[in-house]
């Protein structure tokens, strides 16, 4: 805000004193308001837009104090820089004022060109406010960004492997104190190797990004999906019990059958999953877990692929 374009509020309940400070800060294309008591002056905040307040603490209606109280707590005019402009050279006073959120304060009779560097000096230190907060929210949502890529698989969307590790454990931990259900799955891709050979690898990397969608129209959302490397994928399923995560399993292992991913036209994809539920099995480690659906996950290549096999001890 430059002064030509600032917008003052005289607060003055003595006439010649706010004529001055209005015809002299007029002169220097400041846009002036004139409030002589609390109650228009509160209005004039109210309605106005009002970058400098000039506060006289002695008021006929109120104490300057409760205006600055009241300009503090209201989010539209808590920005204001108020300078306080009083006969009153009390320490008190003054110490008040700045702790209630003055920036500045003005002894009466004040020189006009000391009010104009006074004025100039809160609005240099407003607009430097104003770009710090500006650059600390758009450093909070690169904050945000940063944490989002770190649990991010880039080519799906799905989390990551890391991220997968880290949730695994803090589930395990609540299975262990609270014997609740937990199921994993671990999905591979049937002959993927075969996608990337026909289309090649650009187009694989569409039809895992293709799979990952549908993953994700398969569960629920408090289910934890990732890719856990290549075309596989683990998804824990919180206090789910085996029969309900192995409905789940064999309708996405129908669904992806059926899906039809663009850019391989008519030719179709196949999964196979392994399935582990605890405490259905004797598990002792967050990594137990991922194992043993590792596990049934081989069983289901072994007896054919296209299918679902849960792990049992
Ligand atoms: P199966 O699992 O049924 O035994 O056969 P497969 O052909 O899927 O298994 P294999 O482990 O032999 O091969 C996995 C293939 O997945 C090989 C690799 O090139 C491919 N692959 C792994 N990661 C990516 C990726 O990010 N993008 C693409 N396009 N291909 C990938
Ligand atoms: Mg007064
Ligand atoms: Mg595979
Ligand atoms: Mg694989």
């Amino acid at each position: 805000m430059t002064a030509a374009r600032a917008r003052v509020l005289i607060i003055e309940d003595n006439k010649p004193q706010a004529d001055a400070a209005q015809k002299y800060l007029k002169s220097l294309g400041y846009k002036i308001f004139w409030a002589p008591d609390g109650k228009s002056a509160i209005k004039a905040l109210s309605t106005e837009v009002v970058d400098v307040v000039l506060l006289d603490l002695e008021l006929p209606d109120m104490h300057g104090t409760k205006i600055l109280q009241w300009i503090k707590h209201n989010d539209a005019t808590r920005r204001v820089c108020v300078i306080i402009v009083t006969a009153k050279d009390s320490l008190g006073e003054k110490v008040m004022g700045l702790e209630a959120g003055a920036v500045d304060y003005l002894l009466k009779p004040y020189n006009d060109m000391e009010l104009q560097a006074r004025i100039r000096s809160c609005l240099k230190t407003q607009a430097l406010q104003d770009e710090l907060e500006k650059k600390n929210l758009r450093l909070m949502e690169l904050v945000d960004e940063v944490k989002t890529l770190a649990v991010t698989d880039h080519l799906t969307g799905l989390y990551n492997r890391r991220h997968m590790n880290k949730v695994l454990n803090h589930e395990f931990q609540r299975v262990k104190r609270y014997k609740e259900d937990l199921s994993c799955l671990m999905v591979d891709v049937d002959h993927f190797k075969r996608i990337n050979d026909t289309f090649g690898h650009a187009i694989g990397d569409m039809v895992l990004s293709g799979l990952a969608k549908t993953l994700k129209e398969c569960f629920r959302t408090v289910d934890i999906i990732a890719r856990w490397g290549g075309e596989e994928f683990v998804v824990l399923m919180p206090k789910t019990p085996l029969k309900e995560a192995a409905d789940v399993a064999d309708r996405l292992l129908k669904s992806v059958s059926k899906t039809k991913f663009e850019p391989i036209g008519e030719e179709s994809i196949t999964i196979s999953i392994g399935l582990c539920n605890t405490p259905d099995t004797e598990i002792e480690s967050a990594e137990m877990i991922v194992d043993f659906a590792d596990e049934a996950l081989l069983a289901a290549k072994r007896n054919g692929r296209n299918r679902l096999e849960i792990y049992s001890c």
